[in-house]
C-alpha cells in the first residue's frame, strides 16, 4: 500500500499503543510521516574500538569482547546487574538497572558491544549497552552509518528510543525501495540542481551506504524544505506586487513645508535614498510592502514621519505602531516636537492605557478623518478602531510583531494600506530572505554625521570599584548613565530582586545623585514618569530591565552598563548598546559578567567589544546560537517548519532553492501549467499539514 496513506498503526513494530504515542509526540499519521523523522546524527558502525581508545562520553562506540563474570548488586527495587567485559587487553563494567529479569548473559562468549561510555570512579562503564552475540552479527550491522533519532521521554517509556525508531523505519525500507514514493520535486528541478529523487533520498538519509550518499540525501531533503518556503514566499510577493494600492503621487504642502522649514538637520544620503524608494512605491498604484532596515540610531523615525507626511499630502491617514507603550509615547513626543510649527497636522496617541473616556473623541476623530497621524501600540489593531481612510501603516521594530498581527491590519480597509516595516535588528541575508522574503527591502546603511563610535569594554564584576569611579567621572562631565539588568521570564521574581538590589546599592554608592528605576511590572504611568525624569535630566542614572531595549532616545545618556551581560544574547546586547551614542559625546558600553565564562559567552563578549556593526553581529549571532534557537518570532514567521535544513548553515542551498522557485514562478506565476501542478499540490498539502501561518495574501 502507498506509504503516504498507510496508517502508522499498521506498520511493523508499531501497533495501537505505540501509534498513539507517535501521533501525540511526533504528530505523525502515516508511514510516510515516519520516514520524515530524520536522524539528527549517525554513528560509524564500521569502526571498532578498544577500551583503551575510548576518548569521551559523546561518541557511541562498538567493541568486541567477552563477559567474564556478572553478579547482582543491592536488593529489591534498587537491584542492578554488574558485569565485567574484557576486550582482550582491558576490562570495563557493564550495568543494567532495568529489565534484569529478562537479562541473559553468556559467559566467555564473544559479543559485539555497542553503546555510549560513561565515566564512573575514573573507569569507563556502559549502562544498558546493546549486546549481540558475534555469531549473530550480520555484515549489514557493522556496515556504514547507523542513524540516531531524537525521541521524547514518553516515547522511550514505550520502547521507542532511537533503536526502536530505527527498527520501525528499517521495516519500511523494503516497500520504499520496491515501490518508492511519489516525488515532491519535478524532474526539471531535480536535474538542474543535481538532486537525488525523493525515494532514494529517504533510503539514504536513514540507512546511508556511506558518508557521501548520506550528504547527498540530506542536501536533497534540505533543498526541498527551503524550496517550498521560497516558493510560498515568492508567490505571495508576486501577488502583493499586483495588489492595487492607494495612489499617492503628490509631494505636497505638508511634506514640502516640513522638509524646507522644520527639518532640524540635513538628511543623510541614506535617509534621502530610502525616502525616494518608499515614495516610488507609494505613487506606483500598487500596494507597498517594504522592510526598512537600519541599525539603531540610523534615524528611522524621521523617515517614518516624512512618509506619513506624503500619505497625508495625498489625503490619507497614517499610523505608526510601536511594540511598547514607552516607545509609543516617545514617538509621540518626538513627532509632536518635530511638528511643533505645523499644527495643521493632527497627531493622536492610542495605547492600552488610553481610557474609555479619551477613546470616544479619538475614535470619532479617526472616523471623520480629522486625525491625520495615529501613533500607538497593539491597541491600534483592535477591531473598534476605524479609520476614515488609512493609507499607510508604519510598524516600528518589527521583531516584536508577528506576521499574524501584521496581517490583521489588512482587514481595516477594502484596499490594503501601504505597509512599511521598520526594524533595527539587522537580519542576516539568509534569514531575511526567508522571514521577510515577501517584502521589498530598503537599508539605511549610514549613521547621522558627527557620531563617535561607541567604545565597548568587557569587565568582570571584580572591577566594580573602578567602574563606579568611571560613572562618577562621566556624571561629573554632565552625562547620564543607564544600568540594565536582564529579565528572564521564568525567573521573574529573582530578576526583579536583582534589579532592586542593584538599585539600592547604587543609591548607597552614589548618595549625591538621583536615580530612576523602570521595569516591566510597573504601571505604565509610573514607568513613564520615571523615564520622563531621566529624559529631562532630573535623574542621572536609570536602572532598568530590558523594557528600555527598544527605541528609547536620550541623547545625553552616554554610558550603558549591562549587568549580567552573560545572560543576554548578542542581538539584545547590540540593541541595548544602541541606546547610547546618540549625542555628540563619546559614548561607552560596559559589559559586566562574572569571571568564569563558557567559551561561547566569551566569544559573544569579544564580538561586542570588536565591532559596532549590527550586520556582523547578527551573522555571528546566527552562527553562535545555531538555527534551533533563533528568536521565536522569527521562527514562527516561517511558513513551514524546518525539519532538516538550517537557516544558519544552509545559506548556499537556500540561494539555490530560491533561484529554482523564482525561475518557476517567472515562467508561470500562478502555477497553472501541467508540469507545475506538482508544486501547487505540494504547497497546498504543506499549508494544510503544517500551516500555522495565517498568510498575508
Ligand atoms: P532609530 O533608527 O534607532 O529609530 P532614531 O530615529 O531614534 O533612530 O534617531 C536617532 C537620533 O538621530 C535621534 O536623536 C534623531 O533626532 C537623530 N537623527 C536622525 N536623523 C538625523 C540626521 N540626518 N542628522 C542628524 N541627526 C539625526
Ligand atoms: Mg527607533
Amino acid at each position: 500500500m502507498d506509504l503516504s496513506i498507510r496508517d502508522i498503526t499498521y506498520c511493523k513494530n508499531v501497533g495501537a499503543h505505540r501509534a498513539d504515542i507517535l501521533r501525540k509526540e511526533l504528530k505523525v499519521q502515516t508511514a510516510f510521516d515516519i520516514l520524515q523523522q530524520y536522524p539528527f546524527r549517525y554513528v560509524d558502525r564500521s569502526k571498532f574500538y578498544k577500551i583503551a581508545d575510548i576518548q569521551d562520553e559523546d561518541t557511541a562506540v562498538q567493541i568486541i569482547g567477552q563477559i567474564t563474570e556478572w553478579h547482582p548488586v543491592g536488593i529489591g527495587k534498587a537491584q542492578r546487574i554488574s558485569a565485567t567485559f574484557n576486550d582482550g587487553s582491558h576490562t570495563c563494567e557493564l550495568v543494567w538497572f532495568q529489565g534484569i529479569k529478562y537479562l541473559k548473559l553468556a559467559l566467555n562468549t564473544p559479543y559485539l558491544l555497542f553503546g555510549k561510555p560513561s565515566r564512573f570512579n575514573h573507569e569507563w562503564n556502559f549502562v544498558h549497552p546493546e549486546l549481540t552475540l558475534m555469531s549473530k552479527v550480520t555484515p549489514e550491522m557493522t556496515q556504514g552509518l547507523e542513524p540516531i533519532y531524537e525521541t521524547t521521554e514518553a516515547m522511550k517509556r514505550s520502547g521507542l528510543n532511537s533503536k526502536g525508531m530505527r527498527q520501525i523505519i528499517a521495516s519500511l525500507m523494503p516497500d520504499l525501495k520496491q515501490s518508492g514514493v511519489p516525488d515532491t520535486l519535478g524532474m526539471d528541478v531535480l536535474m538542474k540542481n543535481h538532486l537525488m529523487g525523493l525515494s532514494e533520498a529517504l533510503v539514504n538519509v536513514h540507512f546511508p551506504k556511506d558518508i557521501a550518499s548520506m550528504q547527498r540525501a540530506r542536501e536533497r531533503l534540505k533543498f526541498e524544505e527551503l524550496f517550498y518556503i521560497q516558493l510560498h514566499i515568492l508567490r505571495q510577493k508576486k501577488s502583493h506586487e499586483q495588489r492595487v494600492g492607494f495612489p499617492m503621487p503628490i509631494v505636497g504642502r505638508f511634506f514640502n513645508r516640513f522638509y524646507k522649514e522644520c527639518l532640524p538637520f540635513e538628511l543623510t544620503n541614506a535617509q534621502k535614498r530610502v525616502v525616494k524608494e518608499i515614495h516610488g512605491d507609494l505613487k506606483s498604484g500598487r500596494q507597498m510592502n517594504r522592510l526598512l532596515q537600519g541599525d539603531v540610531g540610523s534615524g528611522k523615525t524621521l523617515v517614518a514621519l516624512l512618509c506619513a507626511l506624503l500619505a497625508i499630502d495625498n489625503g490619507y491617514q497614517a499610523c505608526i505602531m510601536a511594540p511598547t507603550e514607552i516607545l509609543a509615547n516617545q514617538h509621540l513626543e518626538t513627532l509632536t516636537h518635530l511638528l511643533k510649527d505645523m499644527p495643521e497636522v493632527k497627531v493622536a496617541l492610542l495605547t492600552g492605557s488610553t481610557t474609555k473616556k479619551q477613546r470616544e473623541p479619538l475614535h470619532e476623530g479617526l472616523r471623520s478623518g480629522e486625525i491625520n497621524l495615529l501613533i500607538g501600540t497593539h491597541a491600534l489593531i483592535e477591531d473598534e478602531v476605524q479609520f476614515a481612510n488609512l493609507g499607510l501603516v508604519i510598524i516600528d521594530e518589527q521583531h516584536r510583531f508577528g506576521v499574524k498581527q501584521r496581517s490583521k491590519l489588512w482587514t481595516k480597509n477594502e484596499t490594503a494600506p501601504h505597509v512599511l516595516v521598520m526594524t533595527a535588528t539587522p537580519i542576516p541575508r539568509t534569514l531575511a530572505m526567508t522571514v521577510h522574503g515577501d517584502l521589498s527591502t530598503s537599508v539605511i546603511d549610514e549613521l547621522p554625521p558627527g557620531r563617535k563610535p561607541i567604545q565597548t569594554f568587557h569587565y568582570s564584576i571584580l572591577r566594580r570599584r573602578s567602574i563606579n569611579e568611571f560613572i562618577r567621572k562621566q556624571i561629573g562631565l554632565g552625562r547620564q548613565i543607564y544600568v540594565v539588568y536582564p529579565l528572564i521570564k521564568e525567573n521573574e521574581k529573582l530578576d526583579l530582586q536583582d534589579l532592586e538590589n542593584g538599585y539600592n546599592t547604587l543609591c548607597d554608592t552614589f548618595p549625591e545623585y538621583r536615580i530612576s528605576m523602570v521595569h516591566g511590572q510597573m504601571k505604565a504611568k509610573d514607568k513613564d514618569a520615571q523615564m520622563q525624569r531621566f529624559a529631562s535630566g532630573e535623574t542621572q542614572i536609570l536602572v532598568a530591565t530590558t523594557v528600555i531595549e527598544v527605541g528609547v532616545n536620550v541623547p545625553n545618556a552616554s554610558v550603558m552598563i549591562i549587568e549580567n551581560a552573560e545572560r543576554f544574547g548578542l542581538s539584545q546586547l547590540h540593541q541595548l548598546r544602541g541606546r547610547v551614542g546618540r549625542g555628540a559625546d563619546q559614548s561607552f558600553c560596559i559589559l559586566l559578567t562574572r569571571t568564569e565564562l563558557s567559551k561561547e559567552t566569551r566569544q559573544r563578549m569579544d564580538i561586542m567589544v570588536a565591532t559596532n556593526d549590527g550586520f556582523r553581529i547578527a551573522e555571528a549571532d546566527l552562527q553562535l546560537r545555531g538555527p534551533g534557537d533563533i528568536d521565536g518570532t522569527l521562527q514562527s514567521g516561517l511558513p513551514f517548519d524546518l525539519k532538516i535544513a538550517s537557516l544558519a548553515t544552509d545559506g548556499q542551498i537556500l540561494m539555490q532553492a530560491r533561484q529554482a522557485a523564482s525561475d518557476i514562478l517567472d515562467a508561470d506565476p500562478t502555477l497553472e501549467d501541467e508540469y507545475n501542478r506538482i508544486y501547487k499540490r505540494q504547497l497546498n498539502h504543506l499549508r494544510i499539514t503544517t500551516g500555522h501561518y495565517s498568510g498575508i495574501s
